[in-house]
């Protein structure tokens, strides 16, 4: 962000505003962690801030401190208008398009303030105010903490803070191992550590509070992986017959795909998940090198994200998007040598 729309917004912030900070749809630890984080922080200035999701989010990401206050558009849309309408501000995080919040796009239009975008993904829409967005950023926490330093207040990190921003550095960078992560990535992880955030407690609230039903749908998916060898490409597919089977829940496929991408030799793996509530097969994409997913999604599956993690969908059933998954990697056969 430029120094002369950072002093601008510092202004704007010094005194107390009605503040909504809205995360993408299906949000993350990552959508959430910044949401919340923001969430922290503009409270102490004494602003007025409600966080609106669009949607509901999984389990393991409800322990995060002050989580209870986040009003869900879809579940409580009469509140979440109230709010919209009435804000000064809307902080949007962790996304790059309007598109990625569906129906709360519309309920924005009654909205007549300034938006500030913070965001790591590519190609951001040009409808904020106040712009952050930066593509080589691990994460979205990353540019919260970030934001928070260029204000000058990195002092102001709480322990709640901290505890928001350090899950979505690590849940966004696979537990500090996509190639995103930097050593300026490691430095703000330590402040993190220092001003509070437990970091051995988070990890094992994200990692280590599985369902027996998960692991068992995990054994499912990874039963279903296909190799496609000479794409050195491997896809998941899980029917929504087999996600009833195992009593699936929001967010139980989180990290599937990875599984796929961990076999030697794979550069490209994919999920195919048949969701039976929005009639379309989700999909997330992973590879590892410079083959863009991101691409191959915004191109193919109406979708987008990053160069290696990037996601999609399909209106086509589920044999019929592998089938059409095969036969586009045809052209890709070089790329992915
Ligand atoms: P995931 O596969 O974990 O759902 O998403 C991976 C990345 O791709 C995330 O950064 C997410 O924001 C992005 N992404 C996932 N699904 C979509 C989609 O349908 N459209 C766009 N533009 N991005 C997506
Ligand atoms: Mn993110």
């Amino acid at each position: 962000m430029e120094k002369s729309k950072i002093k601008e917004l510092k202004k704007v912030l010094s005194s107390p505003k009605k503040i909504v900070v809205i995360p993408h749809k299906n949000p993350d630890g990552d959508a959430i962690g910044s949401s919340l984080g923001v969430y922290h922080y503009l409270k102490q200035n004494k602003h007025d801030i409600s966080i609106i999701s669009p949607n509901d989010y999984p389990d393991f990401l409800k322990w995060m401190p002050g989580e209870e206050v986040v009003i869900k558009y879809d579940a409580q849309n009469d509140i979440a208008c109230k709010k919209i309408k009435e804000a000064e501000l809307i902080f949007t995080l962790d996304f790059n398009s309007l598109s990625r919040i569906d129906e709360v796009a519309n309920g924005l239009k009654a909205f007549t303030g300034d938006y500030v975008m913070i965001d790591h993904h590519q190609a951001p829409d040009d409808y904020a105010k106040y712009t952050y967005s930066d593509t080589s950023m691990s994460s979205t926490c990353e540019m919260v903490y970030n934001f928070i330093d260029f204000l000058g207040e990195a002092h102001k990190i709480t322990a709640e803070i901290a505890t928001c921003l350090y899950t979505g550095i690590m849940t966004d960078t696979g537990s500090f191992r996509f190639p995103s992560t930097t050593s300026a990535t490691h430095r703000i992880i330590a402040n993190l550590i220092d001003y509070g955030a437990k970091n051995a407690l988070i990890h094992n609230d994200i990692f280590d509070t599985n369902s027996l039903d998960k692991l068992h749908l995990l054994g499912c998916a990874l039963k279903n992986l296909v190799e496609l060898p000479q794409y050195h490409t491997v896809y998941i597919t899980l029917s929504k017959e087999e996600l009833q089977q195992f009593n699936y829940k929001k967010g139980d496929t989180e990290g599937f795909v990875n599984y796929g991408l961990s076999l030697k030799g794979i550069k490209f793996a994919a999920i195919f998940i048949e969701s039976a509530q929005e009639n379309i097969i989700k999909i997330s994409l992973r590879s590892k090198g410079d083959f863009s997913v991101n691409e191959f999604a915004r191109k193919h599956f109406n979708g987008g994200g990053h160069i290696n993690a990037a996601g999609g969908r399909s209106e086509m059933s589920l044999e019929e998007t592998t089938a059409f998954f095969e036969k586009t990697l045809k052209a890709y056969k070089e790329e992915l040598q």
